[in-house]
């Protein structure tokens, strides 16, 4: 049973996380800081791990999958630059926890998951913690979201070999994505800025580890 002191627990659990994980490494984005105070990533988890939620590591999520580290979702979020108007595709919605930071920091998400177990409990999850401004999806998001549309930001929370050019396609001029590049093991954190004339501008943000981005587009399914 939940109890008011549990409540309190987790308060000073995610203050020490900010302070400890995200200030010391470098997030100052203070509306990002603000919301990974705010939101309970111990509900994103099987209740067994809640006590690890604030801690500075990745936690399973079933189906092989896991939630990243909060550093890692923080990081990301930051580097989209959101200003609270923007609409984005998220590819990768495992758990849900990255949306519901997304959610409170911009216009409206459309987020997509792969494995249907996954992509059905952080759909539930998110209804029933009330976050409205989310458009949830199964399927395969290196296709690009289904409907023809550009968003203004992108962010891919998978490692792949190389953006897909379907989610390209759909980044809007002076739009944002954020992705991890690379091989299966270790990948960069890129960003592209898609420019007003439609070139593209590719930063290299830093090193990073993700499980893989699979798909028409992405990595093969691994066969046992
Ligand atoms: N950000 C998530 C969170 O907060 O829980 C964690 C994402 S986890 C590191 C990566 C997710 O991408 C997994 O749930 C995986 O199933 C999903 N994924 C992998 N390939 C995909 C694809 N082609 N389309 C959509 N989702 C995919």
């Amino acid at each position: 049973m939940k109890t008011p002191e549990h409540g309190m627990i987790s308060a000073r659990a995610r203050d020490r996380m900010v302070r400890e994980l995200l200030e010391k490494q470098g997030i100052d984005d203070p509306r990002v800081l603000a919301v990974m105070r705010d939101t309970l990533r111990h509900l994103f988890v099987e209740e067994a791990l809640a006590s690890r939620a604030y801690g500075d590591e990745n936690l399973p999520i079933g189906d092989g999958q896991t939630l990243s580290q909060p550093y890692t979702v923080a990081r990301m979020s930051q580097a989209l630059m959101l200003d609270g108007r923007e609409e984005i595709l998220e590819i990768g919605t495992g758990s849900g926890y990255q949306t519901a930071i997304l959610a409170r920091l911009c216009h409206k998400v459309y987020t997509i998951e792969r494995l249907p177990a996954l992509a059905d409990s952080a759909r539930k999850r998110l209804r029933r913690l009330g976050y409205h401004n989310v458009v949830c999806r199964q399927g395969d998001g290196t296709l690009g979201w289904p409907e023809e549309r550009r968003f203004d930001r992108v962010i891919i929370t998978a490692g792949t070999p190389v953006t897909p050019e379907n989610v390209i396609r759909q980044l809007a001029p002076f739009g944002l994505l954020v992705a991890p590049e690379g091989t299966l093991t270790v990948q960069t954190l890129v960003r592209i800025r898609r420019e007003a004339d439609g070139s593209l501008h590719r930063e290299t943000l830093e090193p990073c580890r993700f499980v893989p981005l699979v798909g028409a587009q992405g990595w093969k399914e691994a066969r046992s």
